[in-house]
C-alpha cells in the first residue's frame, strides 16, 4: 500500500527499527526492492534521484513505481531523493510521489532553510512529506558508477539541526554523523551523539542515514538504536546486480544467454541483496 514518509518513519519509530530507502531506476531494481520487502514483510521507500535523469526519466518510471507501492503487501513510500531544485520537487509531487527530499546542504544554513521550508509548503498542499539535510555527507549522490565530489564531510551540529528542523518544518532529517556517499575508502566512523542529541532536542525526529553500503552490521544496529529510522541504501545492491551479470558473461557463448535474461539474474542478484539489507535494518 502507499504511505507517505512520515507513516513509514511513524511505524519504525513504534517498532524500534528502520526502514530501508532504495533507488529503483528501472523495473528490475524496482521488483528487486519490493519483492525482498514483501518476503520479509517490511514497509519500505522506494526511490528516484535526480541525478538519476541521466539513466531514465521520471516520468518513465513514476507510473510504475506508484503502481507497485499501491499493489504492495507492506506499506510503501514512493520517493525522490535528493532532489536539487524547487521545479524538479513539484514534477515530482505532480506525478504522484509521496515524499521527496530536498537536497540544499551546499548551500549556506539561511539558504538551506528558505529553500526546505519552501519544499515543506508545496509538498504540505500535496499531502506530502519532506526529508531535509543538514550538514554535509562529503561525496553527493551515487550516480554513475562513480561518486561526485571529495570525501570531506562536515559533521553535523545537533543545535543547528534542531532550528533547521523547527525552521523548515520537515518530516525527517537526513544529517552527516560520519556515513558517505558510494563506496568507503576509510572504515566510517559514526557519532552516534549527534543523532541521539538531534533527539532530544527535537521530539524524537526520524534520522535517515545516507551511505548505508559498507557500514558494518553493528554499527547499523547501534544507529538504529540512537534513533535512525531510515537508511538509504544502493551501492552495494547495484554492485551485487552488476556481479551477477559478470559471472554470467563469463559463461557467455554465442546466442545464450540473452540480455533479457542477464538482466532478470541481476534482478534476482539485487532482491537477494536488498533481504540481507533488510533483515539487518529490522534488528534482526
Ligand atoms: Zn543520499
Amino acid at each position: 500500500m502507499l504511505v507517505d514518509l512520515k507513516e513509514l518513519c511513524a511505524a519504525a519509530e513504534k517498532r524500534g527499527i528502520s526502514v530501508g530507502g532504495f533507488n529503483a531506476v528501472d523495473i528490475h531494481s524496482l521488483r528487486a526492492v519490493i519483492g525482498a520487502a514483501e518476503e520479509m514483510d517490511a514497509p519500505v521507500a522506494i526511490m528516484f534521484a535526480q541525478l538519476h535523469e541521466k539513466f531514465t526519466h521520471i516520468e518513465d518510471v513514476a507510473q510504475l513505481m506508484l503502481r507497485y507501492a499501491q499493489e504492495a503487501s507492506v506499506p510503501v513510500c514512493v520517493q525522490l531523493d535528493h532532489g536539487e531544485d524547487i521545479g524538479y520537487v513539484k514534477k515530482a509531487l505532480d506525478l504522484g510521489f509521496t515524499a521527496v527530499m530536498i537536497d540544499g546542504s551546499a548551500l549556506p544554513y539561511e539558504e538551506n532553510a528558505a529553500l526546505t521550508a519552501k519544499v515543506v509548503e508545496l509538498a504540505r498542499s500535496y499531502g506530502a512529506s519532506v526529508e531535509g539535510e543538514l550538514g554535509s555527507l562529503g561525496k553527493r549522490e551515487y550516480g554513475d558508477g562513480a561518486s561526485v565530489g571529495d570525501n570531506t564531510k562536515t559533521y553535523t551540529d545537533p543545535q543547528l539541526a534542531a532550528q533547521f528542523v523547527r525552521d523548515t518544518g520537515i518530516d525527517a532529517l537526513a544529517c552527516s554523523f560520519g556515513t558517505t556517499h558510494g563506496f568507503y575508502v576509510e572504515k566510517p566512523k559514526l557519532n552516534l551523539d549527534i543523532v541521539r542529541q538531534i533527539r532530544e532536542l527535537v521530539g524524537n525526529i526520524p534520522i535517515v542515514m545516507h551511505g548505508g553500503s559498507g557500514v558494518s552490521e553493528a554499527d547499523l544496529h547501534r544507529s538504529i538504536d540512537a534513533g535512525v529510522r531510515k537508511i538509504n541504501y544502493f551501492t552495494y545492491m547495484d554492485r551485487a546486480g552488476a556481479a551477477a551479470i559478470r559471472d554470467a558473461l563469463a559463461a557467455w557463448t554465442e546466442g545464450e544467454p540473452l540480455l533479457t535474461k542477464l538482466m532478470v539474474s541481476a534482478e534476482e542478484a539485487m532482491r537477494a541483496d536488498v533481504r540481507r539489507a533488510i533483515k539487518v535494518f529490522l534488528g534482526r
